[in-house]
């Protein structure tokens, strides 16, 4: 009769501690935050940062640093969007082209502006 309890069970690893925290700055708000509260919410490693750009243009009206964004801005009425994404922002030009004719530009920081009609 063995007794053969062998205590050596496989613990998973598990999340390893994240000591440092992805930090965002702001000069026009002359601050700094960890990104602690995304990460939480979110709960996806790049998209947390993302998620605070958002979040701090929508409450804010500007973009934190090191942000740069593609705009679409419609040359015809006041319609103008900013996004991280640069699908989102062609989406965005195309969809309001689509719908209303305007001819929609569409820039980024470091890219020439593109402007984007309805094609019939
Ligand atoms: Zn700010
Ligand atoms: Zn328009």
């Amino acid at each position: 009769m063995s007794n053969d309890s062998d205590g050596d069970p496989t613990v998973p690893p598990g999340p390893a501690d994240v000591e440092d925290l992805p930090t965002v700055s702001c000069e026009r708000c002359g601050r700094e935050w960890d990104l602690a509260y995304e990460l939480e919410e979110v709960a996806v490693g790049n998209q947390a940062f993302e998620q605070f750009a958002l979040d701090h243009q929508r409450h804010t009206g500007h973009f934190p640093d090191g942000i740069s964004t593609w705009r679409a801005d419609c040359r015809q009425c006041p319609e103008a969007i900013q996004r991280l994404d640069e699908r989102a922002a062609r989406r965005w030009a195309e969809t309001h082209a689509r719908h209303t004719g305007h001819a929609v530009e569409v820039d980024h920081a470091d890219q020439e502006s593109t402007t984007i009609e309805r094609s019939e």
